[in-house]
């Protein structure tokens, strides 16, 4: 697996994690990669602590935070205490299930208000500056020990704008992406200064650059058709990204999902009636 540079040098400030989601951008098939799994017994617990989201309520952000643990069942085990909850959960590239590597956990229900963001937090920026965010919101926690050494891997990254690109097909009225640090930064640093922020939102609006096609006809050249025969005539180095492909193929099938987890797309009624 690839792990990403901690660019010690040149951190991010977590505190300014904010993009907007342009609807031109917006992808128009679904991702036949994508993959989710339901994260038992989590995703049943926390039902208890988050409650059913009014359908006329659109989903309007993304919210993105870090653990500071390592490993997926740590960071669920506040859906077990009731104390938090979030949709999604991006498992870390080290898990000790090597059945749990940067695949994407189902955590809590879409169709549920997540427990992730205090209720009087709000940012100007973000979604008008509107408090209750978890409402508008859905949540996702990446897997990370958040202490400056523990660097998110490149498949975190992937799966994380390839869920966010699969919501953002789901639900027409996503506009944005922001960090727990941007609209509660006197508490919270997450996701950190060493997160990928610039590179999450290139993929999240240009594509996972894993999944072009080569343009072949790019390479105008003299020499590109030597190179072409030779290529076909030998086999071609593995992609960098290869192992974790691999991981991902090998993935068990998902368990079906409950009736109320992805409720189709809704026209928005006014909540005053
Ligand atoms: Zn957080």
């Amino acid at each position: 697996m690839q792990i990403l540079n901690l660019n010690l040098e040149n951190p991010g400030n977590p505190v300014e994690y904010i993009f907007q989601l342009p609807a031109d951008k917006r992808p128009t098939e679904p991702d036949p990669k994508f993959q989710e799994e339901i994260f038992q017994p989590y995703y049943e617990q926390s039902k208890r602590i988050s409650p059913l989201r009014p359908s006329s309520i659109p989903i309007r952000g993304i919210v993105i935070h870090a653990t500071a643990g390592g490993n997926a069942h740590g960071a669920a085990s506040v859906i077990t205490a009731g104390v938090a909850s979030y949709q999604f959960l991006i498992a870390a590239e080290d898990e000790r299930d090597p059945n749990l590597r940067e695949k994407i956990l189902a955590t809590t229900p879409e169709s549920r208000i997540a427990q992730s963001i205090r209720d009087d937090k709000s940012h100007p920026e973000v979604l008008k500056g509107t408090r209750n965010l978890d409402t508008h919101s859905l949540s996702i926690e990446i897997v990370n020990r958040q202490d400056g050494l523990d660097p998110f891997s490149e498949g975190q990254l992937e799966q994380t704008a390839r869920l966010i690109r699969h919501l953002w097909f789901k639900y027409e009225d996503l506009e944005i992406v922001y960090s727990h640090a941007a609209v509660d930064p006197l508490r919270r640093t997450d996701p950190g200064a060493h997160f990928p922020w610039a590179r999450l939102e290139n993929m999240i609006i240009n594509g996972i650059p894993s999944d072009e096609p080569e343009i072949e006809e790019q390479y105008d050249d003299p020499f590109h058709d030597m190179l072409i025969s030779q290529a076909e005539h030998e086999p071609l180095p593995p992609l960098p990204l290869s192992s974790h492909f691999k991981t991902t193929s090998a993935m068990p099938t998902i368990t079906a999902l409950e009736p109320d987890t992805h409720p189709a797309p809704q026209i928005s009624t006014p909540m005053i009636s």
